[in-house]
């Protein structure tokens, strides 16, 4: 299949460009040119996972990976379990959190580290992402080790959990990471800027592994039709899914799942205080607010790059509008919500919490609820022993790095530095 920019419709390229080089001329997201419906859901729905992921992507990465290739991604990558959850009769969690980082970027990264294995060629390609948190870990992760493959992180400083900063901060080899003075939204602009400049897109073969890599998508796609693998069949035409969004990355992954035929009846876009797009669905205006730190900090986002894709899916007549509504929760009601689950029997964190509330004031009667669990809550260990007065146990992924010494460098929110440092 190939992939429009869209910002620059006339660029059309095949996925392994989209996975190469990430964003397009002009800064733009790389989009499907044509999503068609996959004709039967059930009987996909009822394939083993892997030959189901393997059918899903097949028609996205075209000529660009041979069968034997593709099966070997999914199996590298879909390894990791999607569990659901029941929480109460109506909702239910999608636990997308058993994977080597413990959070749900653990899919993308994976998906696309075994993509670009294929498509490097043996040329030098270096990763230059931004994260609020968990994609630094689950990208870190997903490219140790890998020839050829240099991985720069940027992350902003004393704004994430000691225990995240450890799970990416620690590795070393072919991983480095900078402590950047600002927010995340700065660490974001770095990119771009990096992006922008064509000598140094050249000389270090400058690639994102941010959710602006279509690769990450996809394979996020995947684990939507895997829920419904799951859910009883009576409730899949009424279940309504609540996404804790940032980057509206897993939201956008949600709704082209939705355009492939999956039943999803509609979606509830849930942020934190960092709440532009609910005020954009309710208002129509765009005003991004300065971003304000959260218990929920890897939704400290309050620019997300992946809205035009969401744009373009309405824009072009292919989702409808009414079926996606927005819902902002402060902080306050992020504890009570963390509590209310708690005494359901069920131990969460911000981020789930956040879309768990969603559903608390959206859902209505005769639905069932599906929130998104993008984050073991031992991730957030700090806020999780505090708010619900417990002591969440270290799973062996944590435990592992905590002894490990940070190699991060310090940084200021300064192009010019950064062009340096990655010119070295
Ligand atoms: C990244 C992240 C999010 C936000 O996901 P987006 O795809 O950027 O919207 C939510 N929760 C957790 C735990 C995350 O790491």
């Amino acid at each position: 299949m190939k992939f429009y920019n869209l910002s620059k419709n006339s660029q059309v390229v095949d996925y392994s460009t989209a996975v190469r080089t990430g964003l397009g001329e002009n800064q733009g997201l790389f989009f499907p040119k044509e999503i068609t419906p996959i004709e039967d859901i059930d009987s996909l729905l009822q394939l083993d996972k892997f030959e189901r992921n393997f059918t899903i992507l097949r028609p996205f990465v075209g000529e660009n990976l041979s069968d034997e290739q593709l099966r070997d991604v999914v199996v590298n990558t879909f390894g990791i379990p999607v569990e659901v959850k029941t929480v109460n009769e109506t909702t239910s969690c999608l636990e997308l959190f058993h994977g080597p980082t413990l959070a749900f970027k653990d899919f993308g990264a994976t998906f696309m580290a075994n993509c670009l294995k294929y498509f490097s060629n043996g040329e030098k390609i270096t990763i230059l992402t931004a994260t609020s948190g968990d994609t630094g870990a689950a990208v870190a992760h997903a490219f140790y080790g890998i020839e050829n493959i240099e991985v720069v992180i940027l992350y902003p400083k004393n704004k994430i959990s000691e225990l995240q900063e450890k799970m990416f901060t620690t590795l070393g080899g072919n991983i480095r990471t900078i402590a950047i003075e600002g927010t995340f939204d700065n660490c974001q602009s770095l990119v771009k800027k990096s992006f922008d400049d064509r000598d140094l897109v050249k000389t270090i073969g400058l690639n994102s592994a941010n959710s602006i890599n279509i690769s990450r998508l996809l394979a996020q796609v995947c684990y939507y039709f895997e829920a419904f693998a799951h859910l009883p069949q009576s409730d899949s035409d009424n279940t309504v899914v609540s996404v804790p969004s940032g980057n509206f990355g897993n939201l956008t992954a949600g709704i082209i799942a939705k355009l492939l035929g999956l039943p999803i009846k509609r979606f509830i876009a849930t942020t934190n205080a960092n709440d532009t797009v609910p005020r954009y669905l309710t208002t129509g205006e765009w005003h991004p607010k300065e971003t304000v730190a959260t218990l929920s900090n890897a939704m400290d986002v309050s620019e997300p790059n992946n809205w035009p894709r969401i744009e373009y899916m309405i824009e072009s007549g292919q989702f409808d509008k009414v079926l996606l509504t927005g819902d902002a929760v402060n902080e306050s009601t992020t504890q009570t919500s963390m509590r209310s689950l708690q005494e359901q029997g069920y131990v969460s964190e911000p981020h789930a919490s956040v879309a768990y509330q969603g559903l608390v004031n959206q859902l209505q009667q005769g639905e069932r609820g599906l929130f998104l669990g993008t984050a073991h809550p031992a991730k957030f260990k700090d806020s999780v022993d505090k708010i619900l007065d417990i002591d969440v146990p270290l799973p062996k992924e944590l435990a592992r790095c905590v002894p490990k010494e940070d190699l991060s460098v310090d940084m200021a929110f300064d192009f010019e530095q950064l062009k340096t440092f990655l010119n070295r």
